[in-house]
């Protein structure tokens, strides 16, 4: 779900998505969308600004891009050479399956743009 919301919002460009257009363009539900949102926020790759929409207030979530890096092991996995390595796994609050520098190095070598 994480390579799809991150396909979506590079898509959407710096006009971003509103939270609820990407809850119903992933067809999951708000809090599994929520959890890849913060995990996206928490590690700088994604924006969220206050918006209004049909004269309610709202998220808009906007792709901040890749952070620049120096990584060079792996072809750039960013696991060698995380400084949240010693907190990540199985059980930790900081999983490989919500990590978003590790989905968004995923998604960008299955979907090269
Ligand atoms: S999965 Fe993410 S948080 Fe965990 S070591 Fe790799 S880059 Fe770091």
């Amino acid at each position: 779900m994480e390579s799809r919301a991150i396909a979506l919002l590079k898509e959407a460009g710096s006009k971003g998505l509103l939270l609820s257009e990407l809850i119903q363009e992933l067809e999951k539900s708000a809090s599994n969308v929520q959890n890849v949102i913060e995990s996206l926020k928490r590690q700088g790759y994604v924006k969220e600004v206050e918006d209004q929409h049909n004269g309610a207030s709202t998220t808009r979530l906007i792709w901040q891009g890749r952070e620049s890096s120096k990584w060079n092991t792996f072809n750039g996995c960013p696991c060698f050479s995380c400084k949240e390595i010693e907190q990540c796994g199985e059980g930790q609050p900081i999983t490989p399956w919500y990590c978003g520098k590790l989905n968004v190095w995923l998604a960008e070598r299955l979907n090269p743009t």
